[in-house]
C-alpha cells in the first residue's frame, strides 16, 4: 500500500472511515515524509530493535517503524482508529496494535515478553496533554529503556534540554537530565500535521544514562528538593525550601546544609546544577539523620 505520509492519502483514509478527530486525545497526524525520516534517523533504529510506539493514530509513523525495526508494538487509546490500523498496517507482520491507554499499560511486561527484558526504544508523536506523565512514568518505572524519541511541544523540548542559569531551566530539565541525555533533533512547524496544532513542535531524543550522573542517598528527597526549589521562583532557595509544605526541614537545618555544600545563603534554584542539587540533598539527608539520632 502507498505510504500514508502525505496529505492526500491521510485525507483519503480519514474520509473512507468517516473518522472524527478527537481533541481530547491530542490527535494531530503527521503528513510530511521528511519529518518521518528525521524521527526514524534520530531514534537510531536497527533491525535488532523492539520499538514501542505510543499513539499510532492511523499508522503513519508505524509503517516507517515497521520497516526499520525488528518488531513494533503500538498502543492506541482511540478504538475508532483500530479498524483503520488493521487496514493500513495489514502488510506488516512485525506490528502488534493494542487498544489501550498507555498510562495504564504494563510496559515492563511487554518488554519482558517481546524483548526478553532487554532495553527497548520508545518512539512517538506524543499526545501533548500527557507528555510529561508519559516520559517521567517511563523513566521512573522499572521499564528497561534504551532511548525515548518523541515529538513534543517545542517549548517542552527546550525545557528538557535547558542548562542551568537559562530561562527554560527548571524541574523538568533536572528530572529528565537525571535519567537521560537530551538531544533536539528537529524543529517541526504546524503545517506538517493534520489538523495543525496551535504550537510549534520538536523531535527530542532522550538517551537513557546507564547510571544516573549523580548518586544520592535519597532519590525521593532529591526530587522533592528540586520541585520545591522551582515552585517559588522569586524567593531565595533557603526561603523557598523553608516554606515548602513537602520538605520537613527547619531554617537552621537548611542553612547548615548550605554551609556544608559551600552554597551562599542567597543562592537561587535556577543557578544550581544537578550535581549541586545532589550534594544539597545529601547534606539535608545528613541533617535529618542527625536530628533523628
Ligand atoms: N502517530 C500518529 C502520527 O504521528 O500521525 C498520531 C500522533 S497523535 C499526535 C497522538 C496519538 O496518541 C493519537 O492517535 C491519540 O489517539 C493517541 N493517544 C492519546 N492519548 C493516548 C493514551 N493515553 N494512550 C495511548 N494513545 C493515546
Amino acid at each position: 500500500m502507498e505510504k500514508l505520509s502525505n496529505p492526500q492519502k491521510t485525507i483519503e483514509i480519514i474520509q473512507k472511515y468517516g473518522f472524527d478527530f478527537q481533541k481530547k486525545f491530542g490527535q494531530n497526524f503527521l503528513i510530511d515524509p521528511r519529518v518521518l525520516d528525521k524521527i526514524i534517523a534520530a531514534a537510531q533504529i536497527t533491525k535488532e530493535d523492539f520499538v514501542l510506539e505510543i499513539g499510532p493514530g492511523i499508522g503513519t509513523m508505524t509503517q516507517y517503524l515497521a520497516e526499520a525495526a525488528r518488531e513494533v508494538t503500538a498502543v492506541e487509546i482511540d478504538r475508532n482508529l483500530i479498524p483503520i490500523l488493521s487496514e493500513t498496517l495489514a502488510e506488516y507482520e512485525n506490528v502488534t496494535v493494542l487498544n489501550q491507554d498507555v498510562l495504564k499499560t504494563d510496559i515492563a511486561a511487554i518488554a519482558q515478553e517481546r524483548n526478553a527484558g532487554r532495553p527497548i526504544k520508545v518512539v512517538a508523536n506524543l499526545p501533548y496533554y500527557i507528555t510529561t506523565p508519559i516520559i517521567m512514568g517511563l523513566f521512573e518505572s522499572k521499564v528497561p529503556i534504551d532511548s525515548i524519541t518523541v515529538m513534543v511541544q517545542k517549548e517542552v523540548a527546550q525545557r528538557m534540554q535547558a542548562e542551568p542559569g537559562t530561562k527554560d531551566y527548571g524541574a523538568l530539565s533536572l528530572a529528565v537530565q537525571y535519567y537521560a541525555e537530551p538531544y533536539i533533533a528537529a524543529n517541526v512547524p504546524p503545517n506538517c500535521f493534520i489538523p495543525r496544532p496551535n504550537v510549534g513542535s520538536a523531535v527530542i531524543r532522550l538517551t537513557r544514562h546507564q547510571d544516573p550522573p549523580v548518586k544520592v542517598r535519597d532519590e525521593k528527597l532529591l526530587f522533592g528538593l528540586i520541585r520545591a526549589s522551582f515552585n517559588q521562583r522569586r524567593k531565595t532557595l533557603v526561603n523557598g525550601l523553608k516554606n515548602s509544605a513537602s520538605l520537613p526541614f527547619t531554617k537552621e537545618q537548611i542553612l547548615a546544609a548550605f554551609e556544608q555544600t559551600g552554597l551562599p545563603e542567597n543562592t537561587r534554584g535556577e543557578a544550581l546544577t544537578l550535581e549541586q542539587f545532589g550534594a544539597l540533598a545529601d547534606a539535608l539527608a545528613a541533617q535529618r539523620g542527625q536530628a533523628e539520632e
